[in-house]
Parts: structure tokens; C-alpha cells; sequence
């Protein structure tokens, strides 16, 4: 039987287009979620692409650059427990080689005070200085990541080694600046607004479907928190279901702040 498709609207920037995204058929988890939520996201930024380009503005970015892989990459549970699986698909020699890569970016961390020692539970977030707001002690934690100079563990000569996997929050984002102000966070970097961030759509989806909490887990904790969590993501869902899940956490024009951090 060919899967089956849903129209949905793409309100994007002021316009009336529409998208077919893939149904995930039978029953599973939220990570059958995945290849629709990865449609919605490229049909968006190629929208809002298209969008630059007529206001006179080329996106920069292209293979070859990793300037905004240094930066701090907030994920879902659904994504890093995706990147997990891809890592153990991935051949013994290089799953061992990205372990690693893992491995000492977490040790860099520690040593910078910025994550506390592995204990009994999963460590899903960074250690701010600061605790005056949610967004405050974000912005306090990824300037220091950053200062780390910490490379995303799946970077290759500069390019995504699991471009097809990648998270939805790398496809979300797009520069229209010079690349070397990805590499400075001097505050220069012009990205390319973003009509709604599927990415935090997904972890709606955790949180209503499996009750796992929408907090953004950084990137470099992905393994350790799939592990800790082990086996399975979640309950198996229909197939409406999942979609419908991460379509409700989509909210068009929530945010189009140009200088948004990825
Ligand atoms: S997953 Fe790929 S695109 Fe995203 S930060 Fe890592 S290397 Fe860069």
C-alpha cells in the first residue's frame, strides 16, 4: 500500500501554500514523526529562502562550512534519541571514533564547570552562572560553550558527517551574513527568520504524547541521555497521531527574530 499523504497549510509569509507531508503508517513512536517533520522544515526554509532572495539577501551557507557546528545545538528527546540510533547503525570503527568525539566534549564540559559529574540521573542540560531567567541562563550557557570551541561530534572536514539525520534545529538555520560571524557569535550573524521552529514542535509532541518533559537537550548529551532513557522512545502512537501532535505544537509567527540563536 503507498503511504498515505496529508495537505497541510504552510501559513508563511503572508502566503497560501500548502505541503504534503507523509503519513507514518501503522503504529510507532514519535521517531516515525521524523521524515514529516523534516518535510515541513525544508519547505519552510526554502519559503523563507526564497523570501531573502527577493528582498535582495543570498543565503551564505554551503558545504564546506561548519562555522555554526561550534555553537551549542539544542535537540528534543525525540532527536537525540534518533542520533543515538544513527550511531549505532553507523560501522564499528567510526560509532567507536564519534563515541569518543562524545566522550570529550562531555570532559571538556565538566572541566569548564558547565555540566556537573555523571551521577544517577540524566544529565539533560548545561550548568548557567546565572539564574535570573530560562533565556538568561541559555544565553550565559551558550557563550561559554562557545568559548570552548567545542565541534559538533559529527563534523567532518567541516561538513555534516549525518547530513541526511541532521536535527531539525541545523536545518532551521540559515545565514544570510558573511560565515565568519558564525564563528564569533559577535552578534552579526544574520539569520534567515524563521516562520515557526519545528524543532520545538517535536519536543511539544514528547511532552503531550509520553509526557517527556520539552526541555532542549544539548546536543553533545544525546548518547548519554538515550542510554540512560534505553530501549525504546516512548509508546507506540498511530500514525495520525504523531502527526497531529507535532502539527499542534507548531505555531506560525511565533518568533521572527532575525538574530535568533540556532
Ligand atoms: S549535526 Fe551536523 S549540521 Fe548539526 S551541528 Fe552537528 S555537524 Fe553541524
Amino acid at each position: 500500500m503507498p503511504p498515505s499523504t496529508r495537505r497541510v497549510a504552510l501559513p508563511v509569509w503572508g502566503g497560501e501554500r500548502t505541503v504534503d507531508l507523509p503519513v507514518p503508517g501503522g503504529r510507532g513512536t514519535l521517531l516515525a514523526v521524523l521524515p514529516a517533520a523534516r518535510k515541513m522544515t525544508l519547505e519552510m526554509m526554502r519559503l523563507s529562502e526564497q523570501r531573502e532572495l527577493r528582498e535582495g539577501r543570498k543565503v551564505s551557507c554551503k558545504a564546506g562550512c561548519g562555522s555554526c557546528c561550534r555553537q551549542l545545538v539544542p535537540i528534543s528527546s525525540v532527536e537525540a534519541k534518533s542520533l543515538a540510533n544513527v550511531v549505532e547503525r553507523m560501522p564499528r570503527p567510526k560509532r567507536e571514533a564519534i563515541k569518543r568525539k562524545f566522550d570529550a566534549a562531555l570532559a571538556k564540559l565538566e572541566e569548564a564547570g558547565l555540566l556537573f559529574a555523571a551521577g544517577d540521573g540524566p544529565r539533560t542540560s548545561l550548568v548557567s552562572q546565572v539564574d535570573d531567567s530560562e533565556s538568561d541562563a541559555w544565553a550565559d550557557v551558550s557563550k561559554r560553550y562557545f568559548a570552548l570551541e567545542i565541534a559538533c561530534p559529527f563534523l567532518e572536514k567541516e561538513s555534516c558527517g549525518i547530513y541526511e539525520d541532521r536535527p531539525l534545529i541545523c536545518r532551521e538555520y540559515l545565514v544570510t551574513s558573511d560565515p565568519s560571524h558564525c564563528r564569533s557569535i559577535d552578534g552579526n550573524a544574520r539569520a534567515v527568520p524563521r516562520p515557526a521552529f519545528p524543532s520545538r514542535a517535536l519536543a511539544h509532541a514528547a511532552e503531550v504524547l509520553d509526557g517527556i518533559p520539552s526541555s532542549s537537550i544539548p546536543l553533545v548529551l544525546a548518547l548519554e541521555w538515550a542510554e540512560w532513557m534505553g530501549g525504546e522512545l516512548g509508546a507506540d502512537h498511530a500514525g495520525d497521531e504523531v502527526l497531529d501532535a507535532f502539527l499542534d505544537g507548531l505555531v506560525w509567527g511565533e518568533e521572527l527574530d532575525e538574530n535568533a540563536d540556532p
